[in-house]
């Protein structure tokens, strides 16, 4: 078996982006995702960054975009 590489978290975070992008070769996915298995800070990055990618594709589309804005209209008129 061959031994993965170990990076540090600055090395995994530089990758995220273009790790969650699906632009990563396999040799540094695989780095990449070994990382985030036994760093719990970058998992939690991991974890944050993707969720932010699907809100903002989400937000991108008329009708949640609109929704949007009548949730921070409404929280906005309770002040
Ligand atoms: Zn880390």
């Amino acid at each position: 078996m061959k031994k993965i590489k170990t990076i540090g978290c600055e090395e995994a975070l530089k990758h995220l982006l273009a790790y969650l992008d699906q632009e990563l070769g396999p040799a540094k996915r695989r780095e990449l995702e070994h990382h985030i298995e036994i760093c719990r800070t970058c998992f939690s990055r991991a974890e944050f960054e993707k969720l932010l990618k699907t809100q903002l594709r989400e937000a991108g589309r008329e009708t949640v975009g609109a929704a949007f804005e009548e949730k921070i209209k409404s929280l906005l008129g309770r002040f």
